[in-house]
């Protein structure tokens, strides 16, 4: 029997461009979970990898107007806070973001109805894609899926079969799916030959960004010359394949 309150561990919920990805450039209400069971190298999210006592949450969107609450919250707090943020005509979607927002799927299973009820906005998954159980149970809530997609060569982590298994649960589920491989000087061909034959075992239609690294300490981003290679290479089997950096660190964005 379901408990007749969830709650969930966040970091903090704000207004932002969207920087990544197929989405970059959209407005999105942000909702980062606490958590993260990943150690990538070049992750400039230390901060999400354990649960905090406190979360900040925006008052105004947009504002960096922050205050702190107590973790754990409680599913109507959330939603409260969200419609507080979503003003008329202002979000294009929402995006769960970590952390690993999978590692909350039970209370998101409860949580998402009630947001699509509230908000009517499009709901967008950013996921390391190694828990294909967990986005099981989230993937009819769900609209859309951004999912980083390691290199081991560039993260330090390998989960080329959850990968898989995750691509194909989202595919199946006919959800517009994205994928992000971080790249780095440092990434090699047998992990971007192992990354395209998956996704093409998949679809060759998913759309597959190369995303540069930002530089940060030890970790530095490819030449352009072998960006353009990279690209070229995965455009023989990838009808999709778009090189994006980050772009709201560009505009000095949090
Ligand atoms: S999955 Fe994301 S949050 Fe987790 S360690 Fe990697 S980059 Fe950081």
């Amino acid at each position: 029997m379901l408990a007749t309150t969830a709650t969930a561990n966040l970091v903090e919920v704000f207004s932002a461009i969207q920087g990544e990805g197929l989405n970059v450039g959209t407005r999105q209400i942000f909702i980062r979970f606490g958590r993260c069971d990943l150690r990538c190298w070049f992750c400039d999210s230390e901060h999400t990898w354990e649960i905090d006592e406190q979360c900040r949450i925006e008052q105004t969107p947009g504002k960096r107007d922050f205050q702190s609450y107590q973790n754990p919250v409680e599913e109507t707090q959330l939603l409260s806070w969200i419609q507080q943020q979503h003003q008329s005509h202002l979000h294009d979607s929402i995006s769960l973001t970590g952390g690993e927002p999978l590692l909350h799927a039970p209370f998101l299973q409860r949580f998402l109805p009630q947001l699509k009820q509230v908000t009517q906005l499009p709901i967008y998954l950013e996921t390391g894609g190694h828990r294909p159980q967990q986005l099981s149970l989230i993937l009819p809530y769900v609209n859309s899926i951004g999912m980083d997609m390691k290199l081991p060569s560039v993260s330090g982590e390998q989960r080329w079969q959850a990968h898989s298994d995750c691509l194909q649960r989202s595919w199946q589920a006919q959800k517009e799916i994205f994928v992000k491989l971080i790249v780095s000087d440092q990434t090699c061909w047998e992990d971007l030959e192992q990354a395209r034959e998956r996704i093409a075992q998949v679809s060759p239609n998913i759309p597959v960004i190369l995303q540069p690294v930002t530089p940060v300490t030890g970790v530095t981003p490819p030449h352009a010359e072998q960006v353009l290679q990279w690209q070229a290479w995965m455009k023989q089997s990838l009808s999709m394949v778009r090189v994006i950096p980050q772009t709201h660190k560009l505009i000095g964005q949090l």
